[in-house]
């Protein structure tokens, strides 16, 4: 029987898995998708609130707050992106300002650092391209920007190299209370027929996440999927702004916003709509072009004739308007991390530990390792100054052979994010590790060059290499010599 089995890959169960690591304990993490972090992880604004939106007294405010004080250093140790750019909630009109007002009272209130409600001209003088109509804004100092993938997939590789098993293609599809030995545990079920029995569950499973509750617990939650559509602009206009640019939030959410990413690009949106499939992830042009017209009040001069890239995300409403954190009441020994809306990215490092203290301490303790193995440096080749690129092509020419062009990213890059633990099996598998394919081209040329290392690396025929997702195939078949 394994100590703990969390089901989720995205960043809520990678940020839980990253801590029992720590600990002599066995871990599985199960996923339904062909490779971590392609839920909700992959498709969100990459925004590390300052916590001066949720509800004082509220699981999204605690952990919110306390997951932005641990970002900069957990970045720091997995060695993932992280830049501290500040935040602005601008206010055009009376009630705006009133409304940036009680933001500023709550944010006190929930211990937010860092808070000022800025005058026109301060607003102006920082961001001037913001609508010159402002009238002030409340500025968050402590706000950052990640890649949100990026830090799920380095957790998850921490975890593995701590001997955690991560699963992919493991859907759970059963959960059923057991006994064996005298202990209490669960046997989970997968769709394939595979099971395993374990202690503990974690329910990490995003818009599915009520989903698997129920096969476990009596005390039913549901989850609402809730899309928000994007664009992506040419890294040519990453200066239009250097913080991440709000508009007073809504009912649905925070709104439109205008961010410089941690890559530097600028990102737009998101739109805020109730869908019924919890697993559409495609875009309209009504939610595009809403998002166009609410951005442009905030930053008039956006040029969305420079979008590379459009997408969507889908956030998990659930019912209760909070997190649901922690043990259901009716089933001992299982963990829901459920409902994780924005702020989730956010509060996931928060979350990860006080989830992994509840298991913890529900298997009656564990022994920390003494040298738990955190991190395996990772190259990034254009970050390099001039000498070090030249001392790394004269180790391994691999990296003297620029497969990315508009990223500069190298063969070398591209074979390592696949040999490593949790490595790629996928083209966007291995740009979501290392980028080729995130710049103006979208993978234009390079796609094809990745297909041609990933099929050499896994030693597969070229048409056996995936886009994505199960079943997204690029290739068909060779043709015959001369053909076409
Ligand atoms: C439009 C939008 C904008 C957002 N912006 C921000 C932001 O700026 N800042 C912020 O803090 N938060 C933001 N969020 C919220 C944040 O993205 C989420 O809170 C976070 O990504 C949730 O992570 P998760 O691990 O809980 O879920 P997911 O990333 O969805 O992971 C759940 C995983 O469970 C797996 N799974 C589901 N069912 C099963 C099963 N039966 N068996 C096995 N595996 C299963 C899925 O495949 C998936 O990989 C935003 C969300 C959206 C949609």
């Amino acid at each position: 029987m394994i100590d703990v089995a969390v089901i989720g890959a995205g960043i809520s169960g990678a940020a839980v898995a990253y801590q029992l690591a720590k600990y002599k304990l066995n871990v599985v993490v199960l996923d339904k998708e062909h490779d971590v972090a392609c839920g909700t992880t992959k498709a969100n604004s990459a925004i590390i609130h300052a916590g001066f939106d949720a509800p004082p007294g509220s699981l999204m405010a605690r952990y919110n707050v306390q997951g932005n004080a641990m970002y900069e250093s957990l970045c720091h140790e997995i060695d993932a992106p992280y830049r501290r750019t500040g935040s602005y909630v601008l206010a055009f009109d009376d009630e705006d300002m009133s409304h940036i007002r009680t933001l500023y009272e709550r944010g006190l209130q929930n211990g937010v650092p860092g808070l000022a409600i800025l005058d026109r001209e301060t607003v102006l003088a920082r961001e001037p391209r913001v609508n010159p109509d402002v009238l002030g804004a409340l500025y968050a100092e402590t706000a950052a920007v990640v890649d949100p993938w990026f830090t799920c997939i380095k957790l998850l590789e921490n975890a593995a190299e701590n001997d955690v098993a991560i699963l992919t293609d493991a859907k759970v599809t059963e959960i059923q209370k057991i006994i064996t030995g005298g202990r209490h545990g669960f046997k989970v079920t997968l769709a394939d027929g595979r099971f395993l029995e374990t202690k503990t569950v974690v329910n990490a499973a995003g818009v599915y996440a009520d989903a698997v509750n129920g096969m476990a617990s009596a005390v039913n939650f549901t989850v609402t999927p809730r899309i928000g559509e994007y664009f992506i602009l040419d890294k040519k206009d990453g200066e239009l702004v250097s913080a991440t640019i709000f508009q007073c939030p809504t009912p649905l959410g925070k709104g439109v916003l205008v961010a410089r990413t941690v890559h530097g690009n600028i990102l737009v949106g998101p739109t805020a709509l109730d869908v019924g499939d919890k697993d559409y992830t495609g875009n309209t042009s009504k939610g595009l072009d809403e998002v166009k017209k609410q951005s442009l009040r905030s930053v008039p001069g956006i040029n969305f004739r420079d979008s590379i890239k459009t997408f969507s995300g889908i956030r998990a409403e659930a019912d209760t308007g909070d997190f649901i954190i922690g043990e259901a009441p009716d089933v001992p020994g299982f963990f829901n991390v459920a409902g994780m809306k924005s702020p989730g990215l956010t509060a996931a490092p928060a979350v990860g530990l006080a989830v992994a203290e509840m298991v913890i301490e529900h298997l009656g303790g564990a022994t920390r390792k003494e040298n738990p193995v955190r991190n395996t440096p990772r190259i990034s080749f254009a970050e390099l100054p001039d000498e070090k690129k030249r001392d790394l092509i004269k180790k391994n020419g691999k990296y003297g052979r620029v497969i990315c062009r508009c990223e500069t990213i190298t063969e070398g890059e591209i074979i390592d994010a696949i040999r490593r633990k949790v490595g790629a099996k996928t083209v966007d598998g291995v740009k979501r590790r290392c980028r080729p394919g995130s710049g103006r081209c979208q993978g234009g040329f390079c796609g094809p060059r990745v297909l041609e290392i990933l099929a050499r690396e896994l030693g597969r025929k070229p048409d056996q290499i995936l886009l994505d997702k199960k079943g997204s195939w690029i290739l068909s078949g060779e043709l015959d010599e001369g053909g076409m």
